[in-house]
């Protein structure tokens, strides 16, 4: 039986990679032309970590952890988000001792036991970014122009950034009870899972996946309503700055997070056109979440965006550009004993910084130029007897087909011709 990669995982072959080198390229540049540096923190975690950071009553905690115990009994867990691993590490090495905010990126791999379909995967990636200690509206504004000029240098003008406030934990307990009474007379028509969280955490409710549940609660009262003076003000601060510097967004009431740590602005940026998994990324206000953690009380906010989604995106929307990664030069062997001068040249051009192959399968000559050809080559040195005898390369442009002899200078030569092209 043919072995393959686990349901929800896939390969990224090499025509594939370039295109994430590209993707990932543009981030990381953007990232620090924002002011962020990057941590990585390990793949696995304590699972107690999830449990806290992520919340006990959540999908990703009850349904979707790649949770093991390992040969000590230890449990731990493949990480789903790197939030609360970057919460952890934050606390662990007291980075909240130095300048506030602390702003950080990662880049990387995740995992949940999720049902397999495009845009969706067991083993996905996200580039995702955190600022702690820092309550400005300001920086919910420059996280979301960061997200947003990111989607742009890709070539993705056309988003959809759905925004809203949670409050804080005052305003949403008065929230909580008006949502309640409004629930209870229709709680029959909820799916099964809200039926019984809806008492304990309404807002669930709101953000809950099944259609049902967003029918049979239609005219909800909405949590503006309920937004105290600080969230509302904070709230329109984000607003405000987000129009000023022409960042078109949708207020969507719909937009909560239900869990306690989350707190004033949440946002969602949608790509229309790319299918049912719509959603790149997403992020808020987390002013609870170290303190949940263990840590001081410092406030924090952040988003994650999915870097499957981003790449399904730029294909189907035609924004990647060419990346054909050409070789700079080909070196054509005319006889097996000439390898060994051949291999030293190779290591030279290498060295020099010019990218360089050859071929190792004792192809003819014919071949091996019909192999410079396949990879791309803008040149191919000829390696035969009289080169060898006469102390000289050939050097032919594989555009022009111009040969030339070569005597000395075959590096300044060549590097000459691939910069004025
Ligand atoms: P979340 O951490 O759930 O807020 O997700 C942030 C982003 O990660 C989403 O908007 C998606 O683009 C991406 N994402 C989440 N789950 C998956 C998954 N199972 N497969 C691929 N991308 C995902």
């Amino acid at each position: 039986m043919k072995i393959k990669a686990p349901r929800g995982t896939y390969d990224i072959l090499p025509e594939e990679a370039v295109k994430w080198q590209w993707m990932e390229q543009i981030i990381q540049e953007t990232a620090r032309r924002f002011g962020y540096r990057e941590i990585r923190t390990p793949i696995f975690e304590h699972t107690e970590l999830f449990q806290r950071g992520i919340g006990e009553s959540t999908d990703i905690v009850t349904k979707e952890m790649y949770t093991f115990a390992d040969k000590s009994k230890r449990s731990l867990t493949l990480r789903p988000e790197g939030t609360a691993p970057c919460t952890r590490a934050l606390i662990e090495h007291s980075q909240y001792n130095g300048t506030l905010p602390v702003k950080w990126y990662y880049i990387g791999p995740m995992f949940r036991y999720d049902r397999p379909q495009t845009g969706r995967y067991r083993q996905f990636h996200q580039f995702g970014v955190e600022a702690f200690g820092s309550r400005s509206p300001y920086l919910d504004a420059e996280v979301i122009f960061l997200l947003v000029e990111i989607l742009q240098r890709m070539g993705l003008a056309e988003y959809e950034l759905h925004l809203n406030s949670v409050g804080c934990p005052v305003c949403r307990e008065h929230y909580r009870q008006k949502l309640i009474e409004h629930i209870a007379p229709v709680k029959e028509k909820l799916c099964k899972d809200c039926q019984v969280r809806y008492l304990q955490n309404p807002l669930r409710v709101l953000d809950c996946k099944e259609a049902s549940c967003h029918q049979a609660i239609v005219n909800f009262p909405t949590l503006m309503d309920s937004l105290c003076d600080d969230c509302s003000s904070h709230y329109s601060m984000v607003q405000k700055t987000l129009q000023a510097n022409g960042i078109d967004y949708i207020h969507d009431d719909n937009l909560v997070r239900g869990l306690d740590y989350y707190t004033n602005t949440a946002f969602e940026i949608h790509i229309p056109g790319i299918g049912a998994q719509s959603a790149v990324g997403g992020g808020g206000r987390y002013d609870g979440l170290v303190e949940s953690c263990g840590g001081p009380s410092l406030p924090g906010i952040g988003f994650a965006l999915g870097l499957e989604r981003l790449l399904l995106a730029v294909d189907k929307l035609g924004c990647v550009p060419e990346l054909r990664q050409p070789l700079d030069v080909f070196i054509t062997v005319m006889q097996d004993d000439l390898e060994p001068q051949a291999i030293s040249l190779l290591l030279k051009l290498r060295q020099q910084g010019l990218s360089a192959d050859k071929d190792y399968s004792g192809k003819s000559g014919r071949a091996q130029m019909k192999l410079a050809d396949k990879l791309g080559a803008r040149y191919v040195i000829l390696l035969g007897e009289d080169e060898i005898k006469g102390n000289f390369v050939t050097v032919r442009d594989m555009q022009s087909k111009e040969q030339f002899k070569i005597e000395e200078g075959l590096v300044p030569f060549l590097r000459a011709r691939l910069d004025n092209r």
